[in-house]
């Protein structure tokens, strides 16, 4: 089983990768193989256009609201392999059982969203624009269309973007991450339940080589990205420099301002959550608090007792609330960094290094890492760590706390835990960031609104879900029509 290699899904049929180098699959709770992973080749890539170009056509005359019968469909079938599914994910990325549960939960409400398409996919117009002149625009699709996403959401992220590019009339080709290709398998199964026509979401799997051959494929015309900040960056230039559009999301430093009349209580609770939930590996995880005053005490004492009382394990087992990080080398980095800041002179309150888990030894955990007064020189202020560590920084006001957060090259997200209204409309208003929090831990947008990244955190103009997907799946066509009167013919 270990062996076997994950296959790619063209047209109709499941196919053994055509070549390329390979990977090993492994459960990062154990660090026992699960399955062999092919790194992509432009052939794979090539066949999958192909097919995807080739269903195009008559998809894109399929009338809406037939279109969107597939998703309800996939919707049911979700909901009957709900558990597979999410223990797949647990498997493969680590995370616990519940979180595999929360992140299919959301990505089921796009798939909810975009049976809307009937109604969010229609254009406008106005008549008269001059005498006898009415003016319409229609939306109609772009064509083949790719989604590429990270390991961190296995589930989720593909269904960003998955349901909305095909009920606006594209055909899809899907690349996940290498790193946990198996619950995106298991979707495109139910994919294939629901009897969609053959290429109209075809699968590949791979790494860069697949990446790049789908960038440079001519007849893919839009890319939608989701992973750490240098790739986005880069996946938006290629594809640019290729004439494709595209919406890239990167990587994350989020902060989170507790304010000296926040219920401390509510604050640390959530704060853990989002700090220490899947391991810190989430885009939205808060991963720098500035707490404002004398709530930076009472804020620190009851943050760390929450790190301290955190149950780290396989995310499998029942009563485990955090599980290990992606892989080994994820491991090591995550440590040198904690390791770095120590060293630079931050305080380490619980200091998650070397944590035995027992039964766990072949797997890769890092416990929860709280680092008290990180030095403002110190660049892993603004460095993405992506694990289970938690830095506390004071400010005197929040003027302070904003200008922090300000000089961050990031802008995913950011909260402000307070029980004034003021303070938080000041929040609201001067926050750097395209999601914001009050009194929320992890600001993730439902499934119709934008997912709203700013700065390095986003790179396009259109975001991912709801209407902007809508908008970056479509091509807007403009209508200028005159029919004078004298032209018909008279019966
Ligand atoms: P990653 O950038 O390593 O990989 C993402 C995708 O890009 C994968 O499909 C991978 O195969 C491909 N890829 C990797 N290196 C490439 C290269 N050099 N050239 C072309 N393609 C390449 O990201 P990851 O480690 O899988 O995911 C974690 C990152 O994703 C974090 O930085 C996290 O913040 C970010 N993320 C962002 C959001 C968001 O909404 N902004 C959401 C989830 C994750």
């Amino acid at each position: 089983m270990h062996n076997q290699l994950v296959p790619n899904y063209i047209g109709a049929e499941w196919r053994t990768p055509a070549g390329g180098e390979q990977a090993t699959i492994e459960n990062p709770a154990t660090g026992e193989p699960l399955a062999r992973v092919s790194l992509g080749s432009p052939q794979d890539v090539a066949a999958a256009v192909d097919a995807a170009a080739a269903a195009f056509p008559e998809w894109r005359r399929t009338p809406p609201g037939d279109r969107i019968q597939f998703l309800f469909r996939l919707k049911d079938l979700l909901e009957a392999h709900f558990d597979e599914i999410a223990r797949m994910i647990t498997r493969e990325n680590g995370k616990t059982l519940a979180e595999a549960k929360g992140e299919l939960r959301r990505g089921i409400e796009n798939v909810e969203t975009a049976c809307g398409i009937p109604a969010l996919m229609q254009g406008r117009n106005l008549e008269d624009v001059a005498r006898g002149i009415d003016e319409t625009m229609i939306r109609q699709p772009l064509g083949v269309v790719s989604v590429i996403t990270p390991f961190n959401f296995p589930s989720m992220i593909p269904l960003w973007f998955l349901p909305y590019a095909i009920a606006c009339g594209n055909t899809l080709v899907v690349k996940p991450s290498e790193r946990v290709p198996s619950s995106m398998r298991m979707i495109m199964e139910l994919i294939i339940r629901t009897g969609l026509p053959s290429g109209v979401v075809n699968l590949v799997n791979g790494g860069k080589a697949a990446v790049d051959a789908l960038l440079d494929h001519p007849d893919v015309r839009a890319i939608s990205f989701v992973g750490s900040t240098p790739v986005a960056r880069y996946i938006y230039a290629r594809s640019a420099a290729n004439g494709k559009r595209v919406q890239a999301q990167g990587g994350a430093k989020n902060h989170v301002v507790i304010m000296p009349d926040a219920d401390i209580e509510t604050a640390s609770q959530i704060v853990a959550d989002s700090a220490f939930g899947c391991a810190g590996q989430r885009c939205l995880a808060v991963s720098a608090a500035i707490t404002v005053g004398d709530a930076h005490g009472r804020f620190r004492d009851a943050i760390a007792e929450r790190a301290r009382a955190l149950r780290v394990g396989n995310g499998l087992e029942e009563g485990v609330q955090m599980g290990p990080v992606i892989t080994a080398a994820s491991r090591t980095r995550i440590e040198g960094l904690i390791a770095k800041g120590v060293t630079e002179g931050a305080r380490p309150l619980q200091d998650g290094r070397g944590i035995r888990v027992p039964g766990g030894e072949g797997g890769h955990f890092v416990g929860p890492t709280v680092l008290e007064d990180l030095p403002a020189s110190s660049d892993l202020n603004d460095t993405e760590i992506f694990g289970p560590v938690l830095s506390l920084t004071r400010a005197q006001d929040l003027d302070q706390a904003i200008g922090i957060i300000s000089r961050s090259a990031f802008g995913n997200a950011s909260s402000i835990f307070t029980s004034d209204g003021a303070a938080a409309r000041t929040f609201r208003y001067q926050a750097p960031t395209g999601n914001v929090g009050v009194n929320i831990g992890i600001a993730a947008p439902m499934a119709y609104f934008p997912f709203s990244g700013w700065r390095q955190s986003f790179f396009g103009t259109l975001h991912g879900q709801g209407r902007d997907g809508v908008a970056f799946f479509t091509e807007q066509k403009v209508v200028i029509e005159r029919w004078p009167k004298e032209w018909s013919r008279k019966f």
